[in-house]
């Protein structure tokens, strides 16, 4: 489903990909994990065409769309809940989600809005409250329920669980399953090595803008060099 060929992205002067070849497949979860400054954002990115590719290509259904707007990749079927939620702090939760929806007809909208309700039901508790006001895991389940309102067909999640207590990460981890049983494959961008990886078909480790591992979940789990630098084993 989605496919990068050797990738390589720059930031000016600063090459922060090189040379990344990874793929995901339709109805996987496909985790990537990476320390800090690994380049993992920026090829989340860079699939959204947000930094472009210098060079390599990018593939959506094997469609070509390394030099295509953010704008147009969305419109392909790809949607992304950004490290940060970037969610619109001074609208309401339901106001939020309408913003996903925003290219839908209304009758699609409701329907949809009724989906992320049941998907979230603390979304639905909290639909008239602010957004910027709620705690920070329910901030991160709307920044899911915004990406899923335009139904994409792959959800990009960058950072998901960052700061939420064990709790909260736990129930965003059975979210993802249910969000790919539900038929959207994902990928996902984690720092949180160990429950991405167990929740994950397969994964890949970047360090300093390489992929230098491939596997299962599984198998990542039991390698010695994830153990070490990622799982703190
Ligand atoms: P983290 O887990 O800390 O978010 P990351 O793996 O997502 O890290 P990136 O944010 O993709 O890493 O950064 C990769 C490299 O690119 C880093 O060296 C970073 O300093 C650099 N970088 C990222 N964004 C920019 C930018 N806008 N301008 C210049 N350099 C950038």
């Amino acid at each position: 489903m989605l496919e990068l060929e050797q990738v390589h992205t720059h930031y000016g002067a600063v090459q922060a990909l090189c040379g990344v070849s990874m793929e995901v497949r339709k109805g996987e979860i496909v985790t990537l994990i990476g320390s800090n400054g690994a380049g993992k954002t920026t090829l989340m990115m860079t699939v959204c065409g947000a930094p472009r590719a210098s060079s390599g290509r990018v593939l959506f259904d094997g469609q070509d769309i390394t030099h295509r707007s953010t704008h147009e990749i969305m419109r392909l079927g790809l949607a992304i809940a950004p490290e940060g939620r970037r969610i619109f702090p001074g609208l309401t939760v339901l106001e939020n989600l309408q913003m996903g929806g925003f290219f839908a007809d209304r009758h699609v909208l409701e329907e949809d809005l009724e989906r992320m309700f049941k998907l979230f039901p603390r979304l639905n508790q909290r639909a008239g409250q602010r957004a910027g006001t709620m705690s920070g895991g329910e901030q991160q389940m709307l920044a899911i329920g915004r990406a899923l309102m335009s139904r994409p067909r792959l959800l990009l999640l960058d950072e998901p669980t960052l700061g939420l207590a064990p709790l909260v990460i736990a129930q965003i981890f059975d979210i993802i399953r249910t969000i790919r049983d539900d038929g959207v494959t994902v990928f996902l961008v984690e720092q949180n090595a160990n429950k991405a990886l167990q929740v994950a078909d397969r994964g890949y480790v970047l360090e300093t803008g390489r992929v230098v591992l491939a596997d299962t979940g599984k198998n990542l789990l039991a390698n010695d060099r994830v153990r070490m630098a990622y799982l703190g084993v």
